[in-house]
């Protein structure tokens, strides 16, 4: 992913609030951000997204069970 669409574009290291840092494509060079992929609540409410989904499982599997 190093395609040179744009005149400016390249890698940017990106520095977390929470202290983490990673490599992004963007047209600047530094950029800091406040949340993540490591402490965003969008990835932890995802996980928590997959219990509940496994609680709808089991609850559609019970259902399925007596019809
Ligand atoms: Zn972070």
């Amino acid at each position: 992913m190093k395609e040179k669409i744009h005149p400016n574009y390249g890698e940017a290291k990106v520095i977390c609030g929470c202290g983490n840092t990673f490599v992004t494509g963007s047209v600047k060079k530094e950029l800091r951000v406040d949340v993540c992929s490591k402490c965003h609540p969008f990835f932890t409410g995802q996980q928590r997204n997959i219990t509940a989904g496994g609680r709808i499982e089991k609850f559609n599997k019970r259902y399925g069970q007596q019809a």
